[in-house]
């Protein structure tokens, strides 16, 4: 794919398909990293760089790691558990799973998940706990808003994000972390940017009323199309794929679908 138009650019994210090119495709990502960092005071270390591996094969996975990349975030559970498996040699990955979590699917992420980034619901909290304390395992967590009102969007509304932290106590195996988010997709950075600056205003807004034992360090916001602007507004945690891995085949409504029936969406097998 030559370059198309993603969150109000044309973008060109080249292909990575050896060691060097992921080598050149990260220094880029992180010099714009440092760069963002700069133009608002930040220290670059502030921001960890969570490369998205979805739909990308083993083969160019394990290049990825040969560049470096020590943590991978993927949105499918049982995607994830596949690579898991199949990369169990490479003992010091991490796995992040960044997408919706179905309840019939906690067993396989309490397993081999180091991080949990969507959680929005008490079902899902409750069924990792149980799967966690079964396998004597603990799991960050980053609780999923959805700042930009999008049906099709996961994630608890603004309002709801409250007292669902209250709650979240009662789950010990539990480690919250922070927020994440999904920008509204649209050519329009200001409308991109109104969403991260929903989420870091939540997050000082949540902050002086927390329960005991729940912090909420860190922001995960920002995406290969808009990590920059994310930065800007406090981000501690950017989900960037296709500008480290190439541009996907896949259409993001795979991920995204266009109606997200949340009444039913427990009972897929
Ligand atoms: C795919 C995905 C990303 C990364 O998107 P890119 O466009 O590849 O950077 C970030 N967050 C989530 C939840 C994703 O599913």
């Amino acid at each position: 794919m030559a370059g198309y138009f993603h969150q109000g650019k044309q973008q060109h994210w080249p292909q990575a398909d050896s060691v060097e090119d992921f080598r050149r495709n990260l220094a880029a990502v992180r010099e714009r990293i440092a760069d963002a960092c700069a133009r608002t005071g930040r220290d670059p270390a502030s921001v960890r760089l969570l490369p998205v591996s979805k739909t990308m094969p083993e083969e160019r996975i394990r290049l990825a790691y040969a560049a470096g990349c020590r943590e991978l975030g993927e949105n499918k559970p049982q995607e994830a558990c596949r690579k898991w498996e199949a990369m169990a040699d490479l003992t010091d990955l991490r796995w992040s799973v960044i997408g919706h979590l179905q309840t019939n699917k906690a067993k396989l992420v309490a397993r081999y998940a180091a991080e949990f980034q969507a959680l929005d619901s008490l079902r899902v909290a409750e069924a990792l706990q149980r799967r966690l304390e079964a396998e004597g395992r603990s799991l960050d967590v980053f609780v999923q808003v959805n700042t930009s009102g999008e049906a099709s969007k996961f994630g608890l509304a603004p309002a709801e994000t409250a007292d669902f932290l209250a709650r979240l106590p009662g789950f010990p195996s539990l480690r919250v972390r922070g927020l994440m988010t999904l920008a509204i997709f649209s050519a329009d950075l200001e409308r991109v940017r109104a969403c991260f600056v929903t989420l870091r205003e939540l997050r000082d807004q949540l902050r002086g009323k927390l329960p005991v034992g729940i912090s909420l360090d860190e922001l995960s916001m920002g995406m290969s199309g808009d990590y920059e602007v994310a930065i800007e507004e406090g981000a501690t945690v950017v989900r960037v794929g296709q500008a480290i891995f190439g541009a996907r085949s896949t259409p993001d409504s795979y991920y995204w679908p266009q109606e997200v029936n949340h009444s039913t969406d427990e009972e897929t097998p």
